[in-house]
């Protein structure tokens, strides 16, 4: 089978995709090595973006932890996070491939608007799938995906939350096949979650540059959050063949033990869930089981099938940070260095407290993959 990590990856799609994806493939394949695409991606990370983000040394961090931390500062981009890497990159993948339109779900709304957002920019019709339960709860996410003149179509089925979005949003382009189908992290069938890692490579790229300027060596140790791992593989990826360990931060949400969280590196096994095989948290039939994260963008059952892979050789470190631990590292780091993390960011910061002795003496890195305000109202509510 095509665009596969190990056991995992593939196209599990009913045969009305497979076209689509044979189309996005040979697009992208011919694309990516395109001076004029590469040129017109450059201009648009440097000048739209803000890239390349800083890499800060967190005094404060490294101070109250006992080892070097740096920062690399993904809050920094336009829109506040890293999915905007990629929504830029496959929305001119979009172009080239003459769509008039692009298509996503969207759970907390965050991939919905940097979708958006990189439609406006390039001049595409935008249409935004979002369950009804998270759009009452992310209210001004949809305005602002309507203001940057995104269609939100809000799907009423099911639990009205992620997996209906995206069952409607794979609808939609089995009907539509003219449509391109923007997916926000290193998940779905060949060859998203190679083509996303690829967009999101540039964190670590950037990160490899700096940290050889400011310590003349590697770092030890990265550490990023994992929903679907997209922030997770953008740093990691440029690594995976140094002596560097990667340490991937998933949720325990109310507790491991609660069975509401999210954490599909430490209990997945391996399944087929919105046409690839990766970890996944299934019940006994192999439907995916109802997730939990305080962190929105961190709670879906599945993983990308590139670290589901690095777990099964060992090449990657995991462990799990609850919401009560994430919520703390989230005032930690506001008071401590100014910064107001995302909490699936904050969920690495926790991390690194919750495991200090294994990082004695090192030098580590940080996806710090987003900023958080639009996190602050929930966190106010918990008092
Ligand atoms: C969406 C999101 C994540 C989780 O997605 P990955 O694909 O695992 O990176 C992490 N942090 C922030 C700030 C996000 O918006």
């Amino acid at each position: 089978m095509k665009g596969t990590f190990g056991q995992y990856g593939g196209q599990y799609v009913p045969p009305q995709l497979q076209g689509y994806l044979d189309e996005l493939e040979s697009s992208y394949e011919g694309i990516k090595k395109d001076r004029k695409f590469q040129a017109e991606m450059k201009h648009l990370l440097s000048d739209y973006v803000g890239r390349p983000s800083p890499l800060y040394l967190s005094a404060k961090l490294s101070k109250r932890l006992g080892f070097k931390v740096y920062l690399k500062r993904e809050d920094l981009n336009h829109t506040g996070a890293h999915k905007i890497n990629n929504t830029l990159g496959q929305a001119l993948i979009a172009k080239h491939m003459s769509r008039k339109e692009v298509i996503a779900e969207t759970g907390a709304g965050q991939h919905g608007v940097a979708t958006a957002t990189a439609a406006a920019l390039l001049g595409l019709r935008c249409r935004i799938f979002m369950g009804e339960v998270d759009a009452e709860k992310q209210r001004l996410n949809v305005y602002r995906m309507q203001m940057l003149g995104a269609q939100v179509h809000i799907v009423k089925s099911g639990l009205r939350t992620l997996k209906e979005a995206v069952d409607e949003a794979i609808g939609y382009l089995i009907e539509h096949p003219e449509v391109y189908y923007l997916l926000g992290s290193v998940v779905g069938p060949h060859p998203y979650p190679t083509m996303v890692r690829d967009f999101q490579a540039v964190i670590g790229k950037e990160a490899r540059k700096q940290i050889l300027e400011k310590e003349g060596k590697l770092p030890d140790a990265l550490v990023a959050c994992v929903g679907g791992g997209s922030n997770a593989m953008g740093l990691f990826y440029e690594f995976l063949n140094d002596d560097v360990e990667l340490h991937a931060v998933e949720p325990a949400g109310k507790g491991l033990e609660t069975g509401k969280h999210a954490a599909t590196l430490t209990l997945g096994t391996p399944g087929v869930i919105h046409g690839f095989r990766c970890l996944l948290l299934q019940d006994k039939e192999g439907n995916p089981m109802e997730v939990y994260s305080i962190a929105s963008g961190l709670d879906y059952p599945g993983v990308g099938p590139e670290p589901s892979m690095l777990k099964d050789i060992k090449r990657l470190r995991y462990g799990t940070v609850t919401d009560k631990e994430a919520v703390d590292a989230f005032h930690m780091l506001s008071r401590e260095e100014g910064l107001i993390p995302a909490l699936e960011s904050a969920h690495a910061v926790a991390y690194l407290d919750k495991e200090r002795a294994a990082f004695k003496g090192k030098i580590v890195i940080l996806n710090l993959s987003g900023r958080g305000d639009k996190d602050v109202e929930t966190v106010s509510k918990l008092g």
